[in-house]
């Protein structure tokens, strides 16, 4: 194998022989192809693609460069969710216990934000002492102790993709369908898990924003899935606006609370009992999915599912009082409200400014590693097709301070889109799709 006759072979659209590929994969693992030469495939496999056999190369080699999880003790079916990326989506902090609280264990390996997206783990750890970064070992306690635990990308896990993926970062490769699905499917193959949820993300505040490039996606990670046997079912989801009515981590994370109680926003609150019901069936195929819905429903509506979340948050080192008390997560020292200049009808309440605008108060991250500031954000009171009153409040920012507020401000009013009765209102369904390969 030489590394430049297969980037040449990539560039010019040929399709690669597995085994020269696999090579060529080996190889930069063992740091004998450097960083220029695979930047310069991956911009290759970019602008060419890949075949479904090149894809299932790069998932085995991403796969078999780390360790699997063998969870196989644990007395219950074992089933993931993992979203592709969306502004305002705290579905994870809500549906692991809700999940859990049915019977099914949730071994939840997740991301942190991601351009203008955010991340669980960013918001979990809104809540002083929530710890992340767990051994193997304490994962699997705290998994078998609650049912449910949450973890970011430990080195054992598929360190190929976590090379490539720095890699694909900083040189404009993130957004290639196959690459996506190959990353993705290596991380959650390697929980050693019984089924898969795959939530994608459709609409202009995702990272493939057109639904049929989206539903690709999609159809791609599913046949991954069942091809090595993982039942896998994938739901194509609303991301033209944000989800729920908060956007920041901290803020997020005092919502998902909310919908633990049973108080949520409906659309946050309706994803999350889909999901559920989803990965009730996931984890029993038998189970008719009327009747894991309603296994779902009860178990957030008796509180068993914020039980779930008080014992994770404990497990994992969180300060409990937040749980009883999220509005301490809502005491931004700066408060400023945005109005409707006019009568109006709300045509679009736009993810991406208000994802870009929490990384301009603090929220989020420009540069690896850094700080984020928990308590900005923005808390949204419009939903597309909403009739507004001149003066009525479209929505409120959190700052750190008056300079983040004017800035939150002009994000926040950039993001509502007004119009007049009869002009296009941008609303997708909540779920457009859901694909399974044939199966469950
Ligand atoms: N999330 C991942 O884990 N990988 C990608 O390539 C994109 C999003």
């Amino acid at each position: 194998m030489i590394p430049a006759r297969v980037i040449e072979a990539k560039r010019d659209g040929e399709a690669l022989d597995p085994s020269v590929l696999g090579d060529f994969l080996d190889a930069y693992l063992r740091g004998e192809v450097p960083d220029y030469q695979m930047a310069a495939f991956l911009m290759a496999a970019y602008l060419k693609g890949l075949n479904d056999d090149e894809t299932e190369v790069f998932v085995r080699c991403m796969l078999e460069s780390g360790s699997t999880l063998d969870l196989s003790h644990l007395p219950g079916p074992r089933v993931d969710k993992h979203s592709t990326g969306g502004v305002g989506d705290k579905v994870s902090l809500v549906l692991a216990p809700l999940a859990a609280a049915t019977g099914v264990f949730v071994p939840m390996i997740s991301g942190r934000g991601l351009g203008h997206t955010g991340g669980t783990l960013d918001k979990l750890e809104a809540i002083p002492g929530f710890q992340t970064d767990l051994s193997l070992a304490r994962f699997k306690r705290i998994l078998e102790d609650v049912g449910c635990a949450i973890i970011g990308q430990t080195t054992e896990i598929a360190p190929l993709d976590r090379r490539l993926y720095a890699l694909r970062d900083v040189t404009g490769t993130v957004s290639a369908v196959p690459l996506i699905a190959a990353s993705i499917m290596s991380k959650k193959l390697a929980e050693g898990l019984d089924g898969l949820l795959l939530d994608v993300k459709v609409g202009s505040g995702a990272f493939i924003p057109e639904e049929e490039r989206a539903a690709g996606l999609a159809e791609q990670m599913v046949t991954i899935g069942r091809g090595r046997g993982l039942a896998t079912v994938a739901l194509l989801t609303a991301m033209d606006r944000p989800l729920g009515r908060f956007v920041g981590v901290g803020l997020e994370t005092a919502e998902a609370i909310h919908c633990l109680r049973g108080d949520g926003p409906p659309d946050l609150t309706e994803l999350v009992l889909v999901q559920a019901a989803e990965m009730v069936r996931l984890g029993d195929h038998s189970v008719p999915i009327e009747a894991a819905r309603g296994r779902a429903e009860a178990a957030l509506a008796s509180g068993a599912a914020l039980e779930k979340f008080l014992r994770l948050v404990e497990a994992q080192g969180g300060d409990p009082r937040v749980v009883e008390e999220p509005e301490q997560l809502l005491t931004a020292p700066e408060k400023a409200e945005v109005r409707a200049p006019e009568g109006a009808v709300v045509l679009e309440v736009r993810p991406r400014p208000l994802g870009e605008g929490v990384i301009a108060l603090g929220g989020g991250r420009l540069l690896m590693h850094q700080p984020i500031d928990p308590l900005v954000g923005f808390e949204i009171h419009v939903t597309p097709g909403d009739v507004v009153s001149r003066g009525e409040t479209l929505g409120i920012v959190y700052a750190r301070d008056p300079e983040g507020a004017r800035v939150g401000a002009a994000a926040l009013t950039s993001a509502v889109r007004l119009g007049q009765a009869g002009d296009p209102v941008v609303r997708r369904d909540l779920v457009s799709r859901r694909i399974d390969g044939g199966g469950v």
